[in-house]
């Protein structure tokens, strides 16, 4: 049985501050919202919290690169959330980054794809989270985004 609100929170702050020791230009606002009673759900804790790492690292990533286009007044934020849902529970990673083109998106969940530059980015992660989330715990992995705008990703898992 495995906490996600727990787990989630551990990782949204082990991320944040391990790439801002990284790159001390790296800043966000960072915003949770717990449901105190979420559900445990059965899940190898190892496996989804590389998911959530790799959610966090991506929409920390679309922030910094969003700020870096200087658009006056820009205030970067990422907001992690939970809630209960039908059959299961729902994490949603949502950030007011990049957002993802039309034509990128349909690609994302494809291994190796990447729109980072050499050494930033493997494009494992979201391949690797799909798997984990859909083949390993019987769960969906769902994007919604707009260019220009943010982008949000929603992991369900289902309850026993
Ligand atoms: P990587 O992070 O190594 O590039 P991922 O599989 O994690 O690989 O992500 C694949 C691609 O999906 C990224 O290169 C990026 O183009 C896009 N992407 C993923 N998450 C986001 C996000 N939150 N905002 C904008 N683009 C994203
Ligand atoms: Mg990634």
């Amino acid at each position: 049985p495995t906490d996600l609100n727990a787990l989630a929170d551990e990782y949204f702050r082990l991320a944040y501050h391990g790439l801002r020791a990284k790159d001390k230009t790296f800043n966000a606002a960072l915003a949770t919202e717990f449901d105190p009673e979420l559900p445990k759900v059965t899940a190898v804790s190892q496996d989804v919290g590389r998911v959530l790492l790799n959610l966090f690292t991506n929409a920390f990533y679309a922030v910094q690169q969003r700020r870096l286009k200087g658009e006056p007044g820009y205030q970067p934020e990422v907001r992690v959330s939970t809630q209960r849902c039908a059959g299961g529970v729902e994490l949603r990673v949502r950030d007011n980054g990049t957002g993802i083109p039309a034509a990128v998106v349909e690609k994302i969940f494809q291994p190796f794809f990447t729109t980072k530059p050499t050494g930033e980015g493997t494009g494992l992660g979201l391949s690797l989270s799909y798997d984990i989330v859909t083949q390993g715990h019987g769960g969906t992995l769902t994007v919604n985004t707009q260019e220009g705008q943010g982008t949000e990703f929603v992991v369900m898992l289902p309850t026993a």
